[in-house]
């Protein structure tokens, strides 16, 4: 197996500054003062707050070493599925933070922010044109923001058309946000089973889809890395009963300037870019998710948008707006990225990403299924859902072999979701690595799936190279220690 430069680095264990140090250390020298001391007055005296004495040394490499207890995507590959952790290129950071930008102020008139409307007006039609929809709002500030204001829309159109409805329709591959942001709008989420191709069967859906239905939420591609193939012959069905399609767009890497989402029937659809478009992700910075509806449904989308009437952009309400998501426009640093992100692109490259996107994640598939448990030996798009259906006879879980990834030196894939898949894991590479990297990854998955088989303790105690071994996660996240 190869060994990947800095994948069994230097763990470092780091005190607290407290228990670093010794009294009297300083971080500077400055020359004796040459004038005679004065007499503090007497409420400055006594003791002052107990500050470590450290040198400067000590300091820079306590906050370094801490800096490097984390890892991300600039660390190494990052295969989270569903969560697109793709290279974000540096030049979108040096764009989001020009001056220009974070100087701008959001109560400003019109007409003396005329360049960072410009970015949001350009940024919708773009969105627009990619998804092939005709109106976009980049208010919601992530993915389930825009799956709730996708809620509110369609409830504002049934109640538009004079009748409320109570359900909607919910695959089971569905990501936990969907039904969360239905139930906030007060529907009844109303389960589909997944057929028996891991995609939606229409029989169901005829079935199902009433009159007191609002519509479905599809992913597509779904959890498990599918491409819905009936997605038109559904919307048909459910917009036959009055009702609306909408589309989680999350998974939009792997259909970028391929497929036009309309022309697949879908009404409102919300886009992550953070996750499709490059932004950092992933430890709860800030995201965006913006809504893309038909122009029937235009009307009532989050506000304000930005116009442009030939001469000036225009900050506007549509006429029966949901209201508000978020205060101005939304996350505007992600928006910049975004807009950057595409703009070095171009159609071209977008197009091409997501071919390499699913290239990439159906070579995986590929060398892996022999190796790991493949749920649906079906071409995949850009994921590939395996489980630990292999190991089970050695009494080696999904959460053993991820954390022995970790050992290894990789961020740990998607677990246990999709929930259709018992023990899933769900492998997302993007586009943005190499084809040594992926070869590097499948060794080390192919060495651990043969270390399931001679040496399963091995993997019931990792990770064993981390300062914190295997945690009881349900603690770690009650009752975080955060002490180091
Ligand atoms: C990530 C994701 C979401 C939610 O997006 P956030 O930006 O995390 O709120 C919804 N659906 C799917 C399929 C996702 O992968």
């Amino acid at each position: 197996m190869k060994n990947g430069p800095g994948r069994s680095g230097l763990i470092m264990d780091e005190p607290l500054l407290w228990e670093k140090g010794k009294k009297g250390r300083n971080g500077m020298s400055i020359p004796e003062s040459d004038v005679p001391a004065a007499a503090l007055a007497d409420e400055l005296c006594g003791e002052g707050p107990d500050f470590p004495d450290l040198s400067e040394v000590e300091v820079v490499r306590h906050y370094t070493r801490l800096s490097q207890w984390n890892f991300g995507v600039d660390t190494g590959m990052y295969p989270l599925g569903s969560c697109t952790m793709k290279y974000n290129p540096k030049i979108n950071e040096k764009h989001a933070g020009a001056e220009e930008i974070t100087s701008a102020h959001p109560l400003l008139d019109d007409e003396y922010c005329q360049g960072t409307l410009r970015i949001i007006y350009e940024l919708q039609n773009f969105l627009a044109e990619i998804t092939g929809l005709d109106a976009v709002s980049v208010q919601p500030a992530a993915g389930a923001h825009g799956e709730l204001a996708g809620m509110l829309i369609f409830d504002a159109y049934h109640q538009n058309k004079g009748k409320k409805r109570s359900k909607i329709l919910m695959p089971d591959t569905a990501h936990g946000t969907n039904p969360a942001s239905a139930a906030l709008c007060g529907y009844k989420p109303v389960p589909i089973k997944s057929g028996e191709r891991g995609i939606l069967d229409v029989e169901q859906i005829r079935e199902l889809m009433d009159e007191e239905t609002a519509g479905i939420m599809i992913t597509n591609p779904n959890t498990l890395g599918l491409f819905e193939e009936n997605i038109r012959e559904i919307a048909e069905i459910v917009h036959e009963k009055g009702g609306l399609v909408y589309g989680d767009g999350a998974n939009m890497n792997a259909i970028m300037g391929i497929v036009d989402l309309k022309k697949c029937g879908v009404d409102v659809l919300h886009l992550n870019l953070h996750k499709t478009f490059s932004t950092p992700h992933g430890g709860g910075g800030p995201g965006a998710g913006p809504v893309c509806v038909v122009e029937e449904l235009k009307k009532f989308l989050p506000s304000p948008r930005v116009d442009f009437d030939g001469s000036t952009y225009k900050q506007v309400e549509d006429t029966a707006s949901i209201g508000r998501m978020h205060g101005f426009h939304g996350n505007y640093g992600v928006l910049v990225r975004a807009f950057c992100y595409i703009l070095t692109m171009g159609a071209e490259y977008l197009e091409k990403a997501s071919q390499y996107a699913v290239l990439n994640a159906s070579y995986v598939k590929v060398k892996l299924k022999d190796h790991l448990h493949l749920a649906y030996d079906r071409p995949c798009m850009h994921e590939a859902v395996f489980s630990d259906k292999n190991q089970q006879e050695n009494n080696v879980s999904t959460l053993d072999i991820a954390k022995r990834l970790m050992d290894c030196g990789y961020h740990p894939p998607t677990i246990y979701f999709p929930l259709v898949v018992p023990g899933a894991i769900m492998i997302e590479p993007t586009e943005t690595e190499s084809l040594e990297e992926l070869d590097t990854f499948i060794e080390v998955v192919k060495k651990i799936v043969k270390e399931a088989e001679t040496d399963p303790d091995l993997l019931h105690n990792s990770p064993s190279r981390f300062k914190v071994k295997r945690l009881d996660e349900t603690q770690a996240a009650r009752n975080p220690c955060l002490c180091g």
